[in-house]
């Protein structure tokens, strides 16, 4: 299969190809130039089949042309180790929980996907792949722990100093391995300059091979599709509907846009609730026509305080720019910190459910979007846990730390302090490989 730019500046390129560079040379996303639709046997047969197994024949939908089967099925099934359970929240609503991978927010899914991928390519071609990656926080934990322990990669997490919470740091810094923390004196802009930099000199890249982990890569982006598949065989086997609505909590668009192509490869899903904070330059764009990128405000949510959604491209190119067929598949609501607290609480007392203020804005956008005569998923992108601090306070009840994400925090840092300096910067990496 080959993969094209969406700003269609840029050359066709292998799948390797845009694995390994991520973003086209035309600065366009890359989309896959066929998106098969999976034949009905499939969906008849899929009550039967489990998470792994349906994520395999969906996975050899986009890339059996590109990777040996029992390689790709080797992938699909290490990088989906954990569950991935639909539960009931209220009649007629139903939660797929997305947090149960290693670092307990779903980019463990794109992440650990990633990684395999990549380290397949590499083992091909035998050499040693340097990944970087500026974090203000959380992209920093699902690509390293994705990466952590996969041979031919090392990987160079940039972050802030004391600009990230103690918990995220512990989930970047003390895994040791081929993952190296750099505490970087300086912003989160700083770090982003800094990697920027290091793909663009040219004596570094001829001295070792630069790749990005970055959102947009189609490595990390296609394979959430898995998930939406498996929901609906989860939902089928719960109860009985006619019709199934999905709610995404929205950032990026990555996982929304994810969601879309299962649509297109036959997943009867008959339309999608995009659900912002106070980012709400998607909903915006759905109800106006109008595309206005801005800076992002923070919010409670703040893994959608995005400004600029990196996937909207995506979902203009997949709709072949129109606005009334992309409006026609997904509709959009956006929830204040107030309303996505009081969500938190009003479902903790009535259900004893307890959402992430993620979940709880997807969740809010069902409650005011959801038709009388559809049943209805929303995702949960990460655990409750993971924002203690706000889920306490919405609910004013303790809540209970998993071990696994409480053990993060016994073990030692291991960062390298690293001034806000090319030269230096540079040194690290070619010091290291
Ligand atoms: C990244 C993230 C999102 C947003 O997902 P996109 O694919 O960027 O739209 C939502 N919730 C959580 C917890 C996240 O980490």
């Amino acid at each position: 299969m080959k993969y094209y730019s969406t700003n269609k500046e840029a050359f066709i390129v292998s799948l390797q190809e845009a694995v390994v560079k991520g973003l086209a040379p035309d600065r366009g996303l890359y989309m896959p130039e066929r998106i098969a639709r999976l034949p009905q046997k499939f969906f008849d047969g899929m009550m039967d089949l489990s998470l792994q197994g349906i994520s395999k024949t969906v996975a050899e939908a986009f890339f059996g042309e590109d990777i040996p089967k029992e390689k790709l099925d080797a992938i699909v099934g290490d990088t989906l180790s954990f569950e991935i359970p639909l539960k009931k929240v209220e009649d007629g609503i139903y939660v797929l929980e997305l947090f149960h991978g290693p670092t307990f927010a779903f980019k463990d899914v794109g992440a650990r996907f990633m990684a395999r991928m990549l380290s397949h390519f590499v083992k091909e071609k035998q050499e040693e792949v340097n990944v970087l990656v500026a974090t203000s926080g959380d992209t920093g934990s699902a690509v390293a722990n994705g990466f952590l322990g996969v041979e031919g990669i090392r990987v160079f997490v940039l972050y802030p100093s004391g600009k990230v919470s103690d918990m995220q740091e512990a989930q970047f810094t003390t895994l040791g391995q081929n993952i190296v923390a750099l505490e970087v004196d300086g912003t989160f802009d700083d770090c982003q300059a800094l990697v920027k930099s290091a793909f663009m000199d040219d004596e570094l890249n001829k001295r070792i091979k630069l790749t990005s982990a970055n959102s947009i890569n189609v490595a990390r982006f296609l394979p959430q599709s898995f998930y939406y598949f498996w929901a609906y065989a989860q939902l089928v086997r719960q109860t009985q509907f006619t019709k199934m609505v999905i709610s995404v909590p929205s950032g990026n668009l990555g996982n929304l846009t994810a969601g879309l192509f299962a649509k297109r490869m036959g997943l009867p899903v008959d339309r999608f609730i995009a659900a912002n904070n106070r980012n709400d330059v998607f909903r915006e764009y759905l109800q106006t026509g109008q595309y206005n990128p801005r800076a992002s405000v923070q919010t409670i949510a703040n893994a959608m305080d995005v400004g600029a959604p990196s996937n909207f491209d995506r979902i203009l190119d997949l709709y072949g720019h129109s606005h009334k067929a992309i409006t026609n598949d997904i509709s959009s609501f956006r929830y204040s910190d107030e309303e996505i607290s009081t969500a938190i609480k009003n479902v903790y007392i009535e259900s004893g459910y307890l959402l992430d203020p993620h979940g709880a804005c997807a969740y809010l956008a069902l409650k005011e979007g959801k038709r009388s005569d559809e049943t209805a998923i929303f995702l949960a992108t990460a655990h409750p846990a993971k924002f203690k601090e706000t889920v306490e306070a919405s609910t004013g009840a303790p809540i209970q730390v998993p071990d696994a994400l409480a053990a993060y925090m016994q073990h030692k840092k291991q960062s390298i302090p690293l001034p806000n300096d090319f030269d230096l910067f540079k040194k690290k990496l070619i010091g290291r490989s």
